[in-house]
Formats: structure tokens, sequence, C-alpha cells
């Protein structure tokens, strides 16, 4: 092994020097440079240790209370902000699905527009006089893919609750 390799393991010595391997401590006996790694790792848990968080201020409970009502009452966010708020604060809220469905059916879509002008490439003659038509057609298929989507989100978002949580987290 390297000095590297008993330097990545100087916690094990550190935090349980009865348990560290007979190999790494001899190493560090005999290796001035480990031993300085060690007493400076040593240095900053003991900081570390002496180190107290701050207290938060006493109306902190209050503000926050205030600003979560606040929030509750704002009015409820577009399709777009709500992606928008899932995707910056999503962890909890498992954005991951929907951004799985979501992706699905833009593909759906993609497809069937592609698929759409096949068609229409292929019976170009018989199709020029309605070409209006079938535009209208897309349009309103497309609509009815996004209305769809819509419910989608908003049976998501009331199913847990976590529509008021991302706008909770919104600055
Ligand atoms: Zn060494």
């Amino acid at each position: 092994m390297s000095c590297v390799d008993y330097k990545n393991r100087l916690p094990e010595v550190l935090f349980g020097p009865e348990k560290a391997p007979a190999a790494l401590r001899l190493h560090i006996e005999q290796c001035s440079d480990c031993r300085e790694e060690l007493s400076a790792l040593r240095s900053t848990v003991t900081l570390l240790n002496d180190w107290h968080a701050p207290e938060p201020t006493a109306y902190f409970d209050t503000r926050m209370a205030a600003r979560l009502r606040e929030e509750r009452s704002a009015p409820s966010m577009g399709l777009f902000e709500r992606m928008r708020a899932r995707m910056l604060f999503g962890d909890r809220m498992g954005w991951r699905p929907l951004l799985v469905s979501t992706l699905a059916l833009l593909v759906l879509v993609g497809g069937g527009t592609y698929a759409d002008l096949m068609h229409q490439w292929h019976h170009a003659p018989q199709a020029q006089a309605s070409a209006t038509i079938l535009d209208l057609q897309s349009l309103d298929r497309n609509a009815q893919v996004f209305e769809q989507m819509d419910a989608l989100l908003q049976d998501d978002g009331s199913g847990n609750g976590s529509n008021s949580s991302a706008a909770a987290l919104n600055p």
C-alpha cells in the first residue's frame, strides 16, 4: 500500500485506534508525513466537537408558520411553474415518475406527429385539399394530450399534498 492508501484509512486510527490494522499503525509510526496528516485530522475533529450550532431566533417558529400560511393561501401555480418547482425541490416529492411519464407522453406525441407526417406524405395528392383539416385534427389531439397531462399532474399533486410543500419552499 502507498502513503495515499494509508492516508485514506487514517480515520480508522482516529476513531478506533484499538481496532485499526497493525500494518496501518506501524506505517504511521514510521512515516512522518502520515503522522502529520493524522494530527491535522485529529485537530479538525476536535474543533468540530467543540463547535455548537447557533440557536434559531425566538421568532423563527412564528415567522416560519406565517410564511407557510402565506404560501398556502397564494394562488395555485400553473403547469410549468409546478414542473419547475418539482425540478428544483423535487427529491422528496418523487418527481422522477412524473418526469418519466412526461417524457413518455412527449415521445408519444412526437411519434404520433411523425406517423401523421408520414401518412400525409404518402397520400399527398389526396391530402392536399384537406391539409387544413388535418392540421386542426392534429392540434386537437395535441390539446387532448396536454389536458391529460394536466389531469395527471393534478391527481399527483392532490394525492400527497406535495403541491403545498413545493409552494412553501418556493422563495
Ligand atoms: Zn505514509
